[in-house]
């Protein structure tokens, strides 16, 4: 199923009416030199930025049937930098190439619009680029419109922070999602027979973000995912499967993340070297060159990679999560409703009362991730065996040295 951007941003309207009124409110007294949207990105704020730059860059207003609208929608308009950061941070050279474009005037419209993704990777650890934006920020032009899109916003440098307007975007109640599912076509019937869940089903699985319900309703990646890893997670919990099978399986979904990563770079890197002289080609497939083929190629598919790690992460985070409502006997804040039987049982058992303590080592697995210095396969090993000991209650939580300060050899060996 494909989703138009005309439905996206009609969903994102249904589902977030109080941030979508934040920015229209915004625009409409002209404060909106520099916005950070937060959120899960599914949730709204691409939309939003989408919305704001057609709002800013259409003659008419922003009403989405015309031209500009519409190559704004499609990434084509040359007054929208829609910036995304290759590998995992956003670099210092792309944000020299934004400085430098909005140093020139506008070429169709009255101002320039610039959309960061990711910025919440502009962090103490990547000072340069984050001062180099600083600059653009202190010294508005007036002409400039700078959308900052973060997931984790406390992560940004205070100074960039502190400069822009910062509309977050909560996750979706369920009942939105639903209503934004309908609006944007879904048909139920389809879904129930691919999925075997209705639509509130979706909504509760897709814990607050909408991108992750057309996903998971339209049955192809993430759905897949979900599946694979719940259905993992809990034979690991129950002793049916080796944890090393678990992690075999994330990191073959990673590895596949990476290649299709690469092979799609190969194929855009291709078309680009029709147009270049035997000289630019040369430049550009020299091994040393930072923004030559090789280097961009291994910096998207590592992208691809972690990405896909994380998104395992989030599925076994997902999973412990409903042990541990069903531990607590509150069965309404279980997300994987399908499931429910399964993880009722695991409830019951040991793993009941670690869920805290593996939910813990999910988020510790997923920070060394996020901050590259740990190795992928040992990291996921390690945190599958670890799940699976704690399922069986052979350990009890990790001794905890405070946040970001524990160490994987800190276990509390239970005896009972
Ligand atoms: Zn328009």
């Amino acid at each position: 199923m494909t989703i138009g951007p005309d439905t996206v941003l009609d969903a994102a309207l249904v589902a977030q009416p109080r941030a979508m009124r934040t920015i229209e409110r915004l625009l409409d007294e002209g404060r909106c030199h520099a916005m950070l949207l937060s959120g899960a990105m599914g949730s709204g704020p691409t939309a939003a930025a989408l919305r704001i730059a057609q709002r800013t860059l259409c003659p008419n207003g922003g009403d989405d049937d015309c031209d500009v609208c519409g190559r704004v929608a499609r990434h084509v308009h040359p007054d929208l930098m829609w910036v995304a950061p290759e590998g995992n941070d956003l670099a210092k050279q792309q944000i020299d190439d934004i400085v430098e474009t909005t140093i020139r005037m506008p070429f169709e419209g009255v101002a320039q619009v610039v959309v960061l993704e990711r910025a919440d990777s502009l962090s103490f650890d990547n000072r340069s680029a984050g001062n180099t934006l600083l600059k653009s920020l202190e010294e508005p032009e007036g002409r400039v419109v700078f959308v900052l899109l973060a997931t984790s916003p406390a992560r940004i440098l205070p100074t960039i922070r502190s400069r822009c307007v910062e509309v977050v975007f909560p996750a979706i109640p369920d009942a939105h999602l639903v209503e934004a599912l309908r609006i944007s076509g879904v048909d139920e019937g389809t879904v129930a027979a691919a999925t075997g869940m209705d639509l509130h089903g979706i909504a509760r699985a897709a814990r607050g973000d909408l991108a992750r319900a057309h996903e998971i309703a339209a049955g192809d990646t993430a759905a897949q995912r979900r599946g694979d890893l719940l259905v993992g997670m809990h034979q690991v919990a129950a002793g049916s499967m080796a944890p090393s099978q678990l992690a075999n399986r994330i990191m073959s979904r990673a590895g596949a993340a990476s290649d299709a990563a690469a092979a799609l770079a190969s194929a855009e890197f291709d078309e680009m070297e029709l147009v270049m002289s035997d000289r630019e080609k040369k430049t550009f497939n020299a091994k040393t060159n930072d923004d030559g083929r090789e280097k961009r190629t291994s910096r998207r598919a590592r992208k691809a990679r972690v990405a896909e790690l994380h998104a395992c992460l989030a599925e076994l985070s997902g999973w412990w999560r409903d042990v541990l409502a069903l531990a607590n006997g509150t069965e309404v804040a279980v997300t994987n409703v399908d499931r429910i039987d399964q993880t009722r049982a695991a409830a019951a058992s040991p793993a009941g009362t670690r869920a805290v303590a593996a939910l813990d080592a999910i988020d510790d697995a997923a920070s060394r991730l996020h901050f590259n210095n740990a190795d992928e396969g040992v990291t996921i090993g390690a945190l599958t065996a670890e799940l699976a000991a704690l399922a069986a209650g052979r350990i009890r939580a990790r001794r905890t040295l405070g946040a970001g300060a524990r160490t994987p050899q800190g276990y509390e060996l239970s005896l009972g």
